[in-house]
């Protein structure tokens, strides 16, 4: 890299767009992007965005064209599963696990087929976007099914008669309710993920990658965090504890007045429900504040 510059590439235009810039946004990146331009470039850190297909990205990635990406775990599976099966060697990794893009890639069979598991399909077609990771499910399962890849529209397939059932990505259900096809066995259960180049960086460049990685962890953290105050019998921190999901040792402020009675904060890193604030309350906790956490860097 001549420029010293870090290319992350991210989705031009759908699901995972607005979830991906609003990621980096508050991982401190400030950038201005032009509408229709390909790159967004970094104002305040060496880093630019490439906004492409999401298709695309894995690709980039892996030629180092751009030294991360933000993509589905789908994406990145079918194309690394493709490149062994090509005999080459993957230059990325996925390096984290983002809390978007949620969705399964699920088999499905039309509703009046009486076809409800894979193994019924031996001899049979299967219709799907993701022919790699397809195959090697069905591989490993040592069932004899053939594959017809599709790029879109694959809930279309078995009543075209091009297959008997098929493989794609649900998150509601609605299309597949839709197209008279009922969902079967997950093989991937996908969200975002980060992937970064394998090749090295210089050592400037990776201590950015390694900050921005570290940022996005603690944005991660920060979305279920919540900083916990209350006033409780001193006696009953233990029970505090293990009632609060995701805490680390509570800091204990002593009030003035009693010796029984201390204020407990806390931070925790799941999320918290009226139950067991209620739980907290019957355990004898009094005056208590659950506030949103802004920012956290463990
Ligand atoms: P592009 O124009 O970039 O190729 P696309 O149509 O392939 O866009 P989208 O539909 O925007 O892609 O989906 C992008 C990613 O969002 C998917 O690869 C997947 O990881 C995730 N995703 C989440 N829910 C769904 C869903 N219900 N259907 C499809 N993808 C989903
Ligand atoms: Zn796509």
């Amino acid at each position: 890299m001549s420029d010293k510059r870090i290319k992350i590439a991210i989705q031009k235009s759908g699901r995972l767009t607005e979830h991906s810039t609003s990621l980096l946004q508050k991982c401190g990146l400030i950038f201005s992007h032009a509408k229709d331009q390909l790159i967004g470039y970094g104002e305040n850190m060496p880093f630019d965005l490439m906004f492409v297909r999401d298709d695309d990205i894995p690709d980039l990635v892996q030629d180092n064209l751009c030294q991360l990406g933000i993509v589905g775990l789908n994406v990145a599976m079918e194309k690394q599963i493709g490149l062994e099966d090509a005999k080459k060697a993957c230059a990325y990794s996925i390096e984290q696990t983002l809390d978007f893009g949620q969705c399964l890639l699920a088999f499905a069979y039309p509703e009046d087929s009486g076809y409800s598991a894979i193994e019924q399909l031996e001899g049979k077609t299967i219709a799907t976007s993701y022919p790699f990771i397809v195959s090697k499910y069905i591989d490993e399962k040592k069932l004899n099914i053939k594959i017809t890849e599709f790029s879109g529209a694959v809930e279309v397939a078995p009543s075209l008669g091009k297959a008997e059932a098929i493989c794609d990505l649900v998150s509601s259900g609605a299309t597949l309710k839709a197209h008279n096809l009922t969902q079967g066995e997950t093989i991937l259960d996908s969200t975002a993920v980060v992937i970064q180049s394998n090749n090295s960086l210089g050592d400037k460049e990776q201590l950015w990658v390694s900050k921005l990685l570290e940022r996005i962890n603690g944005v991660l953290q920060v979305r279920e965090s919540k900083y916990i105050m209350m006033h409780a019998p001193k006696d009953s921190i233990h029970t505090i504890t293990e009632l609060l999901p995701g805490t680390e040792s509570p800091t204990i402020i002593p009030l003035e007045g009693t010796s029984e009675i201390v204020a407990v904060h806390v931070v925790c890193k799941e999320t918290i429900f009226w139950e067991t604030l209620e739980d907290l309350k019957s355990i004898g906790a009094s005056s208590i504040l659950v506030v949103p956490v802004e920012k956290m860097l463990m």
